[in-house]
């Protein structure tokens, strides 16, 4: 069976902790593959590898660096059909899906080759009498990220490019359920030009993870995955001394006005709620409809999309929906139905049960339905992430702010209306990090920066855009005076201007 290895001073190395997981290829459940799980000192001989690369790399000039991330976007565009098919075949997104993160990814790619533009420091002359002061910042050293499964090449791609191109070296632990991605983009980076030991992939697990979380030799840890292992990534890096940004989950709201265009409202919902069959962090899983008629006509028009939904493996690219990525997460999302069921919200469309033909092993789910979805359900309050969307019945605007504000999760939310003034009240007073007014899935774009608030974020900053800069820098700011000949004499006050 193929071994997928890890990847360290730009070569591909075999595993030698002896621990393996397997890759499954969730179409067909079939397992191809299995991905090595490194230990401690493997995440080591990585950082070792990085340390090494840093001050060659930290010190080429970021117009040089620019260069690989434009040869590494040009590459990778050659070469996105692979790229899609390798994501297709661990996650089980449709092609098209995966063609699309590639899309997102790149536009990161793009924003990192501005990069000598974005670090242009700032200065001041004369902030005293032959005084000057200037401001630059310098990379942080070697940086970490640890990716989740559902964008096997966007997520890292909102890390890396921005991290590698402010100067620093990387390494990057993706998720064990769908790892090849991550060799791609280390083979396209070292075609790109990228120095060995700059860019390495160390496969694993919690083992792995917490061999990062506490290497002294690791400055900062990107993290995007689950909130319970968001806040642990966290805690645990910060105790250690690094900077942390940790991403974790959302359960993203979608307010219906009365006034909104329903069939807007339904296409939005449809793509929203179930692309990607739910396992998106910006996936809308609840629709709060505002009135008993809006949430009659939204259910009545939703029921028979979702039940003509076609669902299949993620290379027939007419498919809108492929399989879950794992057995485990379609038994998870088979049981949330049922404990729907068991607190009493009404199930209108069970996508449960679906053999298709060929692909009997398969981890496919239909789309599903919940009307009169109540807030203390477990259905609403914790994160599904499968293809279920839940429809919350408000009585009014304030009610249905409020649900959106209640909840622990803040990473997304979308109003649909054409009422200015309520789509402007709601932008301003929703306590969640993106905002979507009549659009569903508000992700920023690269040069703009990704974040949720609340439970979806722990730590300051966000992804990619200027807060990518801020996070993989730091500011360094120089005051100085040449000698003039003049002499002044010793100060013991405080400087000032006089
Ligand atoms: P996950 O938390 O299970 O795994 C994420 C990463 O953490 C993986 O690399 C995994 O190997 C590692 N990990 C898992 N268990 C660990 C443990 N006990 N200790 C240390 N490390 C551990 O998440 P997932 O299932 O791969 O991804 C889905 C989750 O990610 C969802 O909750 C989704 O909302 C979230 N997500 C959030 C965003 C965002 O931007 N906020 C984006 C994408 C996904």
């Amino acid at each position: 069976m193929e071994t997928v290895q890890h990847y360290v001073n730009g070569k591909k190395i075999d595993g030698r902790s002896g621990r393996f997981a397997p890759v499954f290829n969730p179409a067909t459940g079939e397992q191809p593959r299995q991905v090595a799980l490194a230990a401690a000192s493997e995440v080591d001989q990585a950082v070792s590898a990085a340390r090494e690369a840093l001050p060659g790399w930290a010190n080429t000039p970021p117009l040089r660096r620019a260069r690989v991330m434009f040869k590494f976007n040009e590459l990778l565009n050659q070469h996105r059909k692979e790229l899609a098919e390798i994501i297709t075949d661990e996650h089980g997104k449709t092609l098209p899906d995966a063609d699309g993160e590639i899309t997102r990814g790149l536009e990161v790619v793009e924003f990192a080759c501005g990069i000598p533009q974005l670090l242009k420091g700032e200065f001041t002359e004369n902030v005293g009498t032959m005084v000057d002061s200037y401001s630059t910042r310098q990379p942080l050293g070697v940086c970490a990220g640890i990716t989740p499964f559902n964008f096997p090449a966007m997520v890292p791609m909102w890390m890396f490019p921005i991290a590698i191109a402010c100067g620093n070296t990387f390494i990057l632990k993706p998720s064990e359920r769908d790892p090849s991605a991550a060799l791609f983009l280390a083979d396209m980076l070292s075609q790109a030009g990228l120095p060995p030991g700059v860019f390495n992939v160390v496969h694993g697990d919690k083992e792995a993870v917490d061999a990062i979380l506490t290497h002294p030799g690791i400055a900062s840890v990107s993290f995007v995955g689950s909130t319970p292992i968001a806040e642990y990534i966290y805690t645990t890096g910060t105790a250690n001394h690094k900077r942390v940004q940790a991403l974790g989950g959302a359960k993203n709201h979608m307010v219906v006005m009365p006034d909104a265009d329903l069939d807007q409202a339904t296409d939005a919902l449809m793509g929203a709620g179930y692309g990607s069959a739910g396992q998106r962090c910006m996936a809308i899983s609840v629709a709060v409809a505002v009135g008993d008629e809006t949430a009659d006509s939204l259910v009545g028009k939703l029921v028979p999309r979702i039940q003509a939904l076609k669902v299949g493996p993620g290379t027939d690219s007419d498919n809108d929906m492929g399989p879950l990525v794992t057995k485990d997460a379609l038994q998870r999302v088979s049981n949330y139905i049922d404990v729907g069921r068991e607190e009493g919200a009404e199930l209108v469309v069970d996508g449960r049960g679906l053999s298709l033909q060929g692909y009997e092993n398969g981890y496919y789910i239909g789309g599903s339905l919940f009307d009169r979805v109540k807030s203390d359900m477990r259905i609403y309050k914790e994160e599904i992430f499968g293809p279920v969307l839940s429809v919350v019945r408000a009585n009014d605007y304030d009610e249905a702010l409020g649900l959106v504000n209640d909840h622990e999760y803040g990473n997304g939310t979308a109003i649909f209306t054409r009422d200015g003034d309520a789509a402007r009240d709601f932008s301003a007073r929703a306590q969640i990090g993106m905002v979507g007014v009549n659009v569903p899935i508000p992700v920023p774009v690269a040069y703009h920066s990704f974040g949720g608030w609340k439970r979806s974020l722990f730590g300051d900053i966000h992804m990619h855009g200027p807060e990518g800069v801020r996070f993989f820098t730091k500011l360094k700011t120089v005051t100085a005076r040449w000698p003039t000949g003049i002499r002044g004499g010793a100060e013991f006050v405080m400087p000032t201007m006089k």
